[in-house]
């Protein structure tokens, strides 16, 4: 395979630690996860769109990760990443699907073509690692899936439905996995991060579809809000990262980890609010059965 860096002297079942796989590991909580995994004496397989901004990390830890590059909407080169992280360290003990991107728009401001190529990064290139993944972890009797949402995964408002579309796909797409895999003995993490300083919201990583004037109100102060949020957001990456490996090391992993004040604070509403729909709706939805 066609790589940045060297690929590794072939150390079959030899690898020290577990072994990760970790997508868009370039910046942010993707990077922080590796750095985590490294400190902790893990193998790293570091997967970036540009893999040579990697060469800081492999060459500080040059026997245990390596920078490959993979873009995840290739799905038929996710196959190939996979094949090789199995071949030179004999397996995969957790993979992490985190790369993405924001978006930020109404949903009439929203096109298709902007909802299809998040849906190939959140969503279809995710569901392409995991069935890669799955029957080599399956083989093993253990592994670990990490799929990083958002809290936008758990729940959404003005200017966020499109990114919070692909991300609630991967949490359906996640919760079903987690029942199917456990009794192979696999973990499946789902992490719903709130606003954390990473490369997110600035520059060329978030995406704003054009405005029209009639959602100026509701998705206009997300529009600019979220780029004004740069460098400024209370989460710390590092200790995201710490928190998912405390999460994985639990005998009880969870399988939705919501991270930081603003994320717990509103899943906590979000799931009393939804509650409170249901019991106030009980009676209709009960009544619609054949016997009333
Ligand atoms: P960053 O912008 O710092 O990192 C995003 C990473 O994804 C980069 O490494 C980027 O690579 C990579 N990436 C983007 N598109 C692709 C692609 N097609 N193939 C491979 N890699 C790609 O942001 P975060 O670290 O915050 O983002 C990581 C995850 O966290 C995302 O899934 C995001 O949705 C989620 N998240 C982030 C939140 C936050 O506040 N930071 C909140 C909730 C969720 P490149 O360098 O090539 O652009």
């Amino acid at each position: 395979m066609n790589n940045a860096s060297a690929a590794p002297a072939p150390a079959r079942d030899r690898a020290p630690g577990r072994v990760w796989l970790i997508t868009g590991a370039s910046s942010g909580f993707g990077r922080a996860i590796a750095e985590a995994a490294l400190a902790a004496g893990d193998t790293v397989v570091a997967t970036a769109r540009r893999p040579d901004v990697l060469e800081d990390l492999v060459a500080a830890h040059p026997d245990r990760a390596v920078a490959v590059q993979l873009d995840v909407t290739d799905t038929a080169r996710i196959a190939a990443v996979v094949a090789d992280t199995v071949l030179w360290y004999g397996r995969i003990d957790v993979v992490v699907n985190n790369a993405g991107m924001g978006l930020v728009g109404a949903v009439e401001e929203t096109s298709d073509r902007e909802l299809r190529e998040l849906m190939d990064l959140h969503f279809f290139g995710p569901a392409a690692l995991v069935r890669a993944v799955l029957p080599h972890m399956r083989r093993a009797g253990s592994g670990a899936v990490v799929q990083m949402s958002s809290m936008g995964g758990r729940f959404t408002f003005p200017g966020v439905g499109g990114y919070s579309a692909t991300k609630f796909a991967l949490e359906g797409l996640s919760e079903a996995l987690a029942a199917e895999v456990a009794p192979h003995g696999i973990k499946v993490l789902i992490v719903e991060p709130g606003s954390f300083r990473t490369g997110f919201a600035g520059g060329g990583a978030l995406r704003r579809s054009p405005a029209l004037p009639a959602y100026e109100q509701t998705v206009g102060p997300v529009r600019t809000g979220l780029p004004d949020s740069d460098g400024k957001q209370e989460g710390d990456p590092d200790r995201a990262a710490a928190a998912i490996l405390t999460a994985l090391a639990a005998e009880d992993t969870p399988l939705r980890l919501p991270l930081g004040n603003d994320a717990t604070d509103g899943v906590l509403a979000s799931l009393e609010s939804s509650r409170d729909e249901v019991l106030a709706w009980e009676k209709v939805s009960r009544g619609t059965g054949f016997n009333g």
